[in-house]
């Protein structure tokens, strides 16, 4: 592994892969189909430049909604990523299928209000609509 460079896969093995560079942000996803997505209480994605995400193995897909599809293996079921289709540059992948997840800590929560009510986790990040609106009113231009 060169350095920056961030590897993961799924339970078995059969899916792998490999991304150049950080994060561009690190989030809680609370959204009820998230958890359903990943059969935890929590989603926790790592967002990425498509183009900077290398698969290889059968990465399967399945279309969660018209605007969303969700990436796992075939073979164990892992979660591996999801995909928002108005924005194909970009890919969310599990945290916890990253080979070193204690590397990328997140700093953001999403869907708080769909957050199960007695889970505990970074009560101190911002969400990431709040830090979007944050950063709107430092740059009104930025939208
Ligand atoms: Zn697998
Ligand atoms: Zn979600």
């Amino acid at each position: 592994m060169r350095a920056g460079e961030i590897t993961g896969g799924c339970l078995c093995g059969d899916v792998r892969f490999h991304a150049s560079g950080a994060p561009r942000r690190v989030t809680h996803c609370h959204c009820d189909m998230c958890r359903r997505a990943v059969g935890a209480v929590v989603a926790t994605f790592a967002t990425f430049e498509s183009s900077r995400v290398e698969w290889r193995g059968p990465l399967s897909r399945y279309d969660s909604s018209d605007r969303a599809w969700r990436g796992f293996c075939p073979r164990c079921g892992s979660s591996l990523c999801f995909g928002y289709k108005p924005r194909p540059d970009r890919i969310y992948v599990t945290l916890g299928t990253f080979d070193d997840p204690n590397a990328h800590p997140a700093s953001f929560h999403d869907y708080l209000d769909q957050k199960l009510s007695w889970l505990t986790i970074d009560a101190h990040l911002p969400t990431a609509a709040s830090a979007k609106r944050s950063a709107e009113k430092r740059n009104p231009l930025s939208r």
